[in-house]
């Protein structure tokens, strides 16, 4: 299982089998982003540092250029959209996705700082 994979499935970085976020839902309606504070597998701490996810802006800032740029191109070039048009249907889309984005960057930033131990997945 590569680590790419183990991000967008929002497991733990050190045994890729506990999960990152207690809900599996993002859009259940409270809570979607709730942690447990430690790998109820492994027992990694999720909450490295107090405010360890302010980080994680780093990390989900590049998706959301990465979604725009990939909406520019279908929206303005393919289907030729009007400019205000397209800066709306952004603006609508980034706030659907928003649980999904946060939480995928923090998954991305925990995975920067916690190496995968094979050996815990062997025993
Ligand atoms: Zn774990």
């Amino acid at each position: 299982m590569s680590k790419l994979y183990n991000i967008l499935s929002l497991k733990c970085p050190r045994c890729r089998k506990g999960k990152l976020f207690a809900k599996h839902n993002p859009y259940s309606f409270k809570g979607s982003l709730d942690m447990p504070k430690h790998c109820p597998v492994c027992d990694q701490d999720f909450m490295i540092e107090p405010g360890f996810y302010i980080g994680a802006l780093w990390t989900s800032f590049p998706i959301v250029i990465l979604i725009m740029a990939i909406l520019s191109v279908i929206l303005l070039i393919g289907f030729k959209m009007d400019l205000n048009w397209f800066f709306v249907t952004i603006a609508v889309v980034l706030f659907l996705l928003q649980p999904v984005i946060i939480r995928l960057g923090r998954a991305i930033w925990i995975h920067i700082f916690v190496d995968y131990e094979k050996t815990l997945t062997e025993k």
